[in-house]
Formats: C-alpha cells, sequence, structure tokens
C-alpha cells in the first residue's frame, strides 16, 4: 500500500517536472518542415473535402487569388502562452493571440483547471433560459464588478451574439428600430452583426445585401454625427480593431454621448476585441477617457478559448425587456454553458492577478521601441493592441509565417497593416523575436530578405 502511494507521488511529481520542461521548452518558434509541413497538408485537403468552402479552404485559396506567396494554413496541433505548435511540430509565436482571445496566453493555467473541475464534476451543460447553474451566476457577478454601471448581462457564444443582445436591447428601451454604425467597423457575420458591420463590404456584406435590411444608416468614423430621430442603437468600437486598429478624433465618443442623450438613443460599445486588458485599460473606452456607454459587447478575451460572450448594460437598458408574458424573448441552447461560465470566471480573475492593463501598457511600450530600433513604422494603438506599417501587410503575414511568427493583417484600403496582438503575458524575448523577425522580412536596405536563424533546440533559452 506504501510502496504504491510512493510510486503514485513519484509519477506525479514526474509528470509536472515534464509538463513544466516542456512548456519552458516552447518559448521561441522552433521549425521542423517547410511551412506548410506535410501532415498540414495532408489535413487541410481531408478537410477541403468535408468543409464548405468559405471556411479554411478559401483562405488557403486566397494566396492565389492575390498573387502573394503561398500561404496554406498550418494545422494546430496544441497551443500555450505565447506558442502554438502545428501538426508537423513547428513551433510558431503567435502575435494574434488567435483572433485576439488568449490575452493570458494559450491555455492559461487557471482557466484550463477550471475548466477540468467543472468536467471532473461533472457539469458541462445547463439549459439557457430555462436553467441556470452556480458558475454563472458568479461570471455575471464578476463582470458587474468590472463594470458597476453596467450591472446586467446576456449571455452569448459569440461577439455578434452579444451585438445583436444589445441591438434588440436597444430596441426595446427606445421603441426605435433604427440603428447607426460606422465606416470600418466590424461587428461579426451573422445577420443582425452583418447589417452593422461595414468593414469589408464587398466580400462580407454584398452577397447577403438583400437580407440586412434597411434598419442600419452609416457614417463616418471620427466625422460629423448625423441626427439620430429615427435611431434607437448607436454602435461603435471605441476602437476599431480588424477595421485597421482606428482611433477616433479626440472628443468625438463625447460627442457620441451627448447626442445619444439628447436625442433618445443607446450608446453600444463593442468590445469584443479591445476588452480586458487588451488597451492598457481595463475598456478601451477607459483608454481614451471616453464616457461610459448604456451597453457593452464583450467576448473573445472573457473566457481565453471557450466561445462565450456577453452584452452587460445599465439597469434601465436591461429591464426594458420587462416582466414574462409566458414565453423567453431571448435564449439560446447553449446560453450560460457552465464549462464557458467557470473558465471566464476564471480568466477574470487572473487577468486580474496578473494586472492585465499595466502587462499591456509595458510590453506595448516595449515592443513599439524594439520595433523602432529596428527602423519599423510607424506602429499605431495603445497597449498591445497595435498595428505596424509594412509595405505589403499579405507578403509580410506568409513571410513571418515561415520564419515561426503567426500574424494577421488588420484594415482596408489606408489603413491595411500589420496587426500586432499578442498574449499579454509574452515575454521580452519573444518580443525580441517578433521584431527581428519582421526586420528580416522588411530589411532597411532594399535588396533580398535577411535569413533569420530560427533557434535550434538546445538555443532556446529558459532550459
Ligand atoms: N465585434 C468585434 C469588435 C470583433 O472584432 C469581432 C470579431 O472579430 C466581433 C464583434 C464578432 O465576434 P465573433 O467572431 O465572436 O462573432
Amino acid at each position: 500500500m506504501r510502496r504504491l502511494a510512493i510510486a503514485g507521488v513519484v509519477t506525479t511529481v514526474a509528470a509536472w517536472y515534464i509538463t513544466r520542461r516542456r512548456r519552458r521548452r516552447r518559448k521561441l518558434p522552433r521549425l521542423r518542415t517547410a511551412i506548410p509541413g506535410p501532415k498540414s497538408q495532408a489535413l487541410i485537403t481531408r478537410l477541403a473535402s468535408h468543409e464548405c468552402p468559405a471556411i479554411t479552404a478559401r483562405r488557403a485559396r486566397r494566396a492565389d487569388a492575390l498573387g502573394a506567396a503561398a500561404t496554406d494554413p498550418i494545422v494546430w496541433a496544441s497551443a500555450s502562452g505565447a506558442i502554438v505548435v502545428d501538426a508537423d511540430g513547428n513551433e510558431f509565436l503567435d502575435v494574434t493571440s488567435g483572433f485576439g482571445v488568449a490575452n493570458l496566453g494559450h491555455a492559461a493555467p487557471a482557466v484550463v483547471a477550471a475548466a477540468r473541475r467543472m468536467l471532473d464534476r461533472p457539469l458541462v451543460h445547463a439549459m439557457g433560459d430555462a436553467f441556470a447553474d452556480e458558475s454563472r451566476v458568479e461570471l455575471l457577478e464578476a463582470l458587474a464588478s468590472f463594470l458597476p454601471g453596467l450591472p446586467k448581462g446576456i449571455l452569448g457564444c459569440s461577439g455578434a451574439d452579444a451585438v445583436q443582445a444589445a441591438i434588440k436591447t436597444a430596441t426595446l428601451a427606445t421603441g426605435r428600430a433604427g440603428v447607426l454604425a460606422f465606416g470600418g467597423g466590424y461587428h461579426g457575420l451573422g445577420h443582425g452583426a452583418l447589417a452593422a458591420t461595414a468593414y469589408h463590404a464587398p466580400s462580407f456584406r454584398a452577397p447577403f445585401e438583400a437580407q440586412l435590411g434597411a434598419h442600419v444608416t452609416f457614417s463616418e468614423f471620427g466625422g460629423a454625427v448625423p441626427s439620430l430621430r429615427d435611431v434607437g442603437c448607436v454602435i461603435v468600437e471605441p476602437i476599431q480593431g480588424r477595421g485597421g486598429i482606428r482611433e477616433p478624433p479626440a472628443g468625438w465618443l463625447e460627442e457620441l454621448r451627448a447626442k445619444c442623450d439628447a436625442e433618445g438613443a443607446l450608446l453600444v460599445y463593442d468590445e469584443v476585441y479591445s476588452g480586458f486588458g487588451r488597451t492598457g485599460a481595463w475598456f478601451a473606452f477607459e483608454a481614451l477617457g471616453a464616457p461610459p456607454p448604456d451597453l457593452i459587447c464583450l467576448g473573445k478575451a472573457m473566457a481565453g478559448g471557450f466561445p462565450i460572450s456577453v452584452c452587460l448594460g445599465t439597469r434601465a437598458a436591461m429591464d426594458a425587456w420587462g416582466a414574462s408574458r409566458g414565453e423567453a424573448l431571448h435564449t439560446q441552447t447553449f446560453l450560460g454553458n457552465p464549462l464557458g461560465c467557470a473558465m471566464a470566471r476564471a480568466s477574470l480573475r487572473e487577468l486580474r492577478r496578473v494586472d492585465a492593463p499595466a502587462l499591456a501598457e509595458r510590453r506595448g511600450a516595449e515592443l513599439r521601441a524594439l520595433l523602432a530600433a529596428r527602423g519599423l513604422g510607424p506602429v499605431r494603438g495603445r497597449g498591445l493592441m497595435l498595428a505596424v506599417d509594412v509595405p505589403d501587410p499579405l507578403r509580410a503575414m506568409a513571410g513571418l509565417l515561415r520564419r515561426g511568427v503567426l500574424a494577421l493583417p488588420v484594415g482596408e484600403g489606408a489603413d491595411f497593416a500589420l496587426g500586432l496582438v499578442p498574449p499579454l503575458t509574452i515575454e521580452s524575448d519573444q518580443l525580441a523575436f517578433v521584431a527581428d523577425a519582421l526586420a528580416a522580412e522588411f530589411p532597411r536596405e532594399a535588396g533580398p530578405a535577411r535569413e533569420l536563424a530560427v533557434p535550434e533546440e538546445d538555443e532556446v533559452a529558459g532550459r
């Protein structure tokens, strides 16, 4: 019996040591195959047989369509911290945070532990508006502690869900169906959210234009604010994310707030991308010193990887949903999923523990300095929600992938740039690697790109 117990302890310690060593090792990129490797390519081929071509295959073909270098996707196998490992065992540094989700890094241990506890309980599903569980109570209380003026919320499964809940709430609260949205804004691709999305209109909107309703009008982001006579909902990203990391001119959000108050519309901030410390403040409107909204949409980094979102609002706005008349006015099968609520609760606790806004501020300043020292720029944005102007963002994306860095372009037209949105927990040597990779891709002197050494296993620091 005693021997068994000792063997158990030894196994646990060995597993802990191996996991720790593995985690330490994964600090800088390490490429074992050409990119994409043979296993990724084989998986993409299989995927293309059964997934609608609008999804992964379309991206794979985009490279040909745009005449850029081959950027066939890699297929992810695991991800932790700022490192993503693909099916061929290649390790990449992720400066996208997986679409802005991994503010704490991928698979943050505290978030994973919360998921494990829920799986062990087990409770993996509850029932939308019909039956809640305690993790939902705790999550909504925690969210309200971030934004005490917006103490009530509607949970959803995606950023688009949160946006659609905000539009419905504003409609009920004001009795007006009109929505004012802004050029370059991105709010998601479900019909309700897409109707208010102007970003990349020719590809996202054009095929569905006839289904998008005439209730939305668009105005210039940062421009003159039109009359809100028939408008119940003014929806805006305080700092546009996918639209190119764009800030409005100083005072513009104040003007929007004042106009909403004067003309009876609700002001909705879409902070699905910019929320939870990304900009150096908990929320972008705070980073800009702008007044609070009536409703705010949050998602992405909220749970560090579980698909969950929320629309939070003032008591008055949320109470406009009124008393029950028998049937739910709004629900979803997976609304308030216990696993997601527990992960989000743990994620919020961890974001506070690491002081996410301060981390973003510090690491953002570091990255700016590294880029400036290499003659790269200009850089725009706040905290670690940054974009750098490079001559050809699509080529940069493909080139960086082959150097072990995952990055995505943001913006369109004059705002087309390379997004730099890494986990807030990224380390200094990882930031230096990214800056070196960019400098190698776009050397200051014209000429062939410098080769950047991808470190061999033994050269990687921290082991
Ligand atoms: N709002 C903003 C500002 C976003 O950046 C996004 C996604 O990128 C969304 C909404 C839509 O979120 P989801 O893709 O989770 O529906």
